[in-house]
């Protein structure tokens, strides 16, 4: 029987569904964001388009997706999505 069940996931920031293939997979290590290039990171991951990233903080997405009420650090995604444009 085929599965239709596609590995998809919905972006933190505009809630859209998309392919894993075209979203950032983040974990939360302490207090920073890390992205999972592999998605082969423990723990909850969030996902997101790299296009929404400031949405994303903008609304406090990472804090929601971790459940996490501090300051969370998202420069080395940040930095990642910076390279990704350059
Ligand atoms: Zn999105």
């Amino acid at each position: 029987m085929f599965s239709k069940k596609l590995r998809q996931r919905s972006c933190i920031a505009c809630r859209g569904l998309d392919n894993r293939t075209d979203l950032i997979r983040t974990v939360l290590v302490g207090n920073e964001i890390k992205v999972d290039l592999n998605h082969r990171m423990p723990g909850r991951g969030a996902w997101l388009h790299s296009k929404c990233f400031l949405v994303a903080v903008e609304r406090k997405a990472f804090n929601r997706s971790f459940n996490y009420e501090g300051q969370i650090k998202v420069k080395e995604l940040e930095d990642y999505l910076k390279n990704l444009s350059n």
